[in-house]
């Protein structure tokens, strides 16, 4: 199996954070420890699911002394539950993060977050290659606010720069993008930010903190859709925003009039497929790669988007800023239309026609049908979506297996 890529610069260390004796822990001893008790209720050794909606005091003055002292306690259900508490800590200390807020959905994180930034004639700058969920939410709702979303190519910048005025409050973008994969140069994206004044967010769904830390870029706001990577077994929904503490203060007072909190077994789940994170990531990194390089050598496929490849255009600062480069390949068929890409697809006996990615089970699709069916031929030409593209999110199974599919599929 091939090695897993680069990073030159050096800021993704093994070492992630430093635990009380200062001496650096490991991301798999942060994984399975961080933000937990080391004795638990009962004495159990993992996290007990707390089923309440309410939480009681013993008296009077133990409320006085909450809300005067400022303690850190849930009173009720929908400011959070405690089993939120600990992963929001694990995640963070991943992150590097010094808060981390946990959702219900990666797109309530995202809402929570710029619902908190933005108001009325302030302007936000994005790249345009971003899930097109977050694009519908800034066009077609924080519009109706008075919010202007302004998109530029993604890449671009000068672009990106021009487009910055008096109003523009926050610099949005993916990275990695999907399904195309392209990387942000975080230095520059980061120093745009401090240069003008304008707070930036990095949605790092696809990379997650094992493959890129936009903190330690200067990036002020992290967010991830924890449906993904970070629960990684296809049996949830969940995302966080992470930052500050101080700058999160407003994200979590919004979450708790939202309510867009997790469920008491939720947290379990998401705790629990956390323990994992690392191992699971080394596996979905070795398998991207392998895939990627297994396709752009067959004759059938005409591109492959992946950014561990050297073919790929944002290859060099992928490579000098990520560890690895993910599960997920965007290929093209080579002479192919929409109809005989979908029969590919069709074909997969291991991989399972699906969207979303991240989880241990590889996932098929063709974003043209999958995400852009009922968009104009424009549209999709706007986004980048071609018919013969199919998008792979490589799963933990064994490489060679995940390889055999896709020739099967491709001779079909
Ligand atoms: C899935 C995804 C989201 C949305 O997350 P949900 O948990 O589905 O709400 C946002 N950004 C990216 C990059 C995603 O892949």
């Amino acid at each position: 199996m091939s090695t897993v890529s680069g990073n030159k610069s050096g800021r993704l260390s093994t070492r992630a954070a430093k635990s009380t004796s200062d001496k650096p822990q490991g991301i798999s001893t942060l994984a399975v420890h961080a933000g937990e008790a080391r004795q638990k209720a009962l004495n159990s050794i993992t996290d007990p699911i707390v089923m309440a909606s309410t939480f009681t005091f013993e008296n009077t003055q133990s409320i006085i002394d909450y809300i005067e002292q400022d303690q850190e306690r849930g009173e009720y259900g929908r400011y959070g539950v405690p089993g939120e508490r600990v992963v929001e800590k694990k995640i963070a200390a991943l992150e590097g993060a010094e808060e981390g807020v946990l959702f219900s959905t990666g797109m309530a994180a995202f809402v929570g977050l710029l619902n908190t930034r933005l108001k009325s004639g302030d302007e936000i700058v994005f790249f345009d290659e971003c899930y097109h969920r977050s694009r519908d939410y800034c066009r077609s709702w924080l519009s109706r606010y008075g919010v202007v979303t302004r998109e530029v190519k993604m890449g671009d910048y000068g672009a990106m720069e021009a487009a910055i005025n008096d109003n523009t409050r926050l610099l949005v973008s993916e990275s990695p993008t999907n399904p195309h994969l392209s990387i942000v140069d975080l230095e520059r994206f980061a120093a745009i930010g401090k240069k003008y004044d304008v707070e930036t967010i990095i949605d790092a769904t696809i990379a997650t903190p094992y493959n890129l830390q936009p903190i330690s870029y200067g990036v002020d706001y992290v967010m991830h859709s924890a449906t993904k990577y970070m629960s990684g077994h296809n049996d949830l929904l969940a995302g966080i925003v992470l930052g500050s503490k101080e700058k999160l203060d407003e994200v979590r007072k919004l979450r708790g009039i939202m309510g867009s909190i997790n469920t008491p077994h939720n947290c379990f789940l998401l705790e629990r497929g956390l323990k994992t994170f690392e191992l699971r990531m080394q596996r979905h990194n070795e398998n991207g790669l392998a895939v990627a390089r297994y396709l752009e050598s067959h004759p059938r496929v005409e591109r492959v988007l992946y950014p561990g490849l050297e073919s790929h255009p944002y290859h060099e600062v992928a490579r000098s800023t990520m560890r690895g480069f993910g599960g997920l390949v965007t290929f093209e068929v080579k002479d192919a239309d929409w109809k005989q890409t979908a029969a590919i697809v069709d074909a997969a006996k291991l991989a399972r026609i699906a969207p979303s990615l991240g989880g241990v089970e590889t996932l098929i699709e063709q974003p043209l049908v999958m995400s852009y069916f009922e968009r104009t031929p424009e549209q999709r030409a706007e986004f980048g979506i071609t018919d013969n593209m199919i998008r792979l999110a490589c799963g933990i199974e064994n490489a060679e297996d995940i390889i055999a599919d896709l020739s099967q599929c491709l001779e079909a």
